[in-house]
């Protein structure tokens, strides 16, 4: 009989199987042999975790909820796709929930995310665990009609999920009140450093109540996030998991001239099956040529960036969700919260500035357990920053030539000086040949960095 109700399962890093989408009847039994249980969560909320088809918390849910609700600072070190949204949504519920008190709705919670894309997906996951809580949840974010957020704020919310320079836009004009919020999340703090918000993030902090829970989650810990956590938290449990992207994802790089780049991709393409996959270009120009370009080789393309409206880059991101669009080209801003599962490859067309972007290019695929692949197009400029990048990883990464494409004029020299003892690139592509017809792309392993 259960089993049946194990029809659907997915797995979960250290989760193992876990079952989806089973009948109410068996909710109470499933929820008492249910990971989740241990947590005590109010019956409403533990009703919209087994509907959600969460059974096993994921090893940030596990370290970090039980802190998360006896009301402790949190700082999390924890990347997106392990789960850590539920981390702090779940427990933030349930403190919201067992002290309501019948309170007309005030701004009890703040989450505050870099970008409109994460802060939706926030919302999406509080909606879904809030159900029945008598909470009510509002996004803020520019590009978005300031009136109805102003409206939806005067009819009362106890949780905002803000972006922070449209907060701080309410805060000015006193259509936002942040007197009696007791959490504050932090999300994806680096990535708020990166887009400069730190000055935005220190202001809003100083406007809140101090004795508050705050909770700061971050998948790179920099030098001024360090300095930013020791401000904001009190006496915080460190919750640290996976310092390294998922080991489901395997990386190579691909030397190639600038110029020819375009040609690798459409190579690549031919031989990356239909699963999504996402394409990182450095300016936003170049996302919408490729986009172009690729798709008058046939294949269905869009591209995400800066400087498409709201909805334009809502039907990017939906028709790439939905399979529609097969490949995303995106900048690094653009693709921040992209939240799309199965992404079986990304590309870095062109080669991030610091080993923190790549972990977080590369944290869009193989979420929740899924593997992929991580390319990235390397010219010879490239060297210091692949250093970075492996040893952000604590490997090197394999460098690949591809026996099907034709180099000549277009390979790149990543090490004038090869070490004594280093074979050469033409014996090396002899050697390392895949079999061929073994449905991925034929590659030839390639030792040209120097390293030092
Ligand atoms: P996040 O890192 O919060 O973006 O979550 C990554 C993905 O994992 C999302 O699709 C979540 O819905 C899913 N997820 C998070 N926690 C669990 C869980 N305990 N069981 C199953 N799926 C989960």
């Amino acid at each position: 009989m259960l089993g049946s109700a194990f029809a659907h399962l997915r797995r979960f890093p250290g989760s193992g199987h876990q079952p989806v989408g089973f009948t109410p009847c068996l909710n109470r039994h499933l929820w008492q042999m249910s990971g989740f249980a241990e947590f005590s969560f109010d019956a409403r909320l533990a009703r919209n975790i087994a509907h959600a088809g969460y059974v096993t918390p994921t090893p940030i849910q596990k370290q970090a909820i039980p802190h998360a609700l006896a009301g402790t600072d949190i700082l999390g070190l924890a990347q997106t796709g392990t789960g850590k949204t539920a981390a702090f949504v779940l427990p933030l519920l349930q403190r919201l929930a067992s002290r309501d008190g019948g309170k007309p709705h005030v701004v009890r919670a703040l989450v505050i995310a870099p970008t409109r894309e994460l802060a939706e997906q926030i919302h999406q996951v509080t909606t879904t665990f809030a159900k029945e809580l008598r909470l009510k949840s509002a996004t803020i974010y520019g590009g978005a009609s300031m009136n109805r957020q102003v409206s939806a704020l005067r009819h009362g919310v106890d949780i905002i999920i803000a972006c922070p320079g449209r907060l701080l836009d309410h805060m000015q004009q006193k259509t936002v009140s942040l007197a009696h919020v007791e959490t504050l999340v932090l999300d994806e703090a680096d990535q708020m450093f990166d887009m400069g918000f730190l000055p935005a993030i220190r202001r809003i902090v100083a406007a809140l109540p101090t004795a508050r829970q705050t909770m700061l989650f971050s998948a790179t810990m920099p030098e001024d996030i360090r300095k930013l956590s020791a401000q904001v938290l009190k006496s915080p449990v460190k919750v640290e998991l996976e310092r390294g992207p998922v080991a489901t994802i395997s990386h190579a790089l691909y030397p190639i001239a600038q110029e020819s780049k375009t040609e690798l991709l459409l190579h690549i393409l031919r031989d990356a099956g239909t699963g999504p996959i996402l394409v990182f270009t450095k300016t936003k120009h170049k996302a919408s040529r490729l986009a172009d370009q690729v798709a008058r080789a046939g294949y269905a393309t869009a591209a995400l960036q800066g400087n498409l409206s709201q909805n334009q880059r809502q039907r990017a991101l939906d028709g790439f969700r939905s399979g529609k669009f097969q490949i995303l080209f995106a900048t690094d801003i653009a693709a921040r919260g992209i939240d799309v599962d199965n992404i079986s490859h990304i590309i870095n067309y062109d080669i991030p500035a610091t080993s923190e972007t790549y972990i977080h290019r590369i944290g869009r695929t193989a979420r929740a357990t899924k593997s992929g692949d991580a390319y990235t197009f390397v010219t010879g400029e490239d060297k210091g920053i692949v250093r970075d990048i492996e040893k952000a990883l604590g490997k090197s990464i394999e460098k690949r030539l591809l026996d099907t494409f034709d180099y000549k004029g277009k390979s790149v020299v990543l090490s004038p000086a090869a070490a004594p003892g280093q074979q050469t690139q033409k014996r090396q592509m002899s050697e390392n040949t895949r079999p061929k017809g073994d449905g991925k792309p034929r590659r030839k392993r390639f030792h040209g960095f120097s390293r030092s």
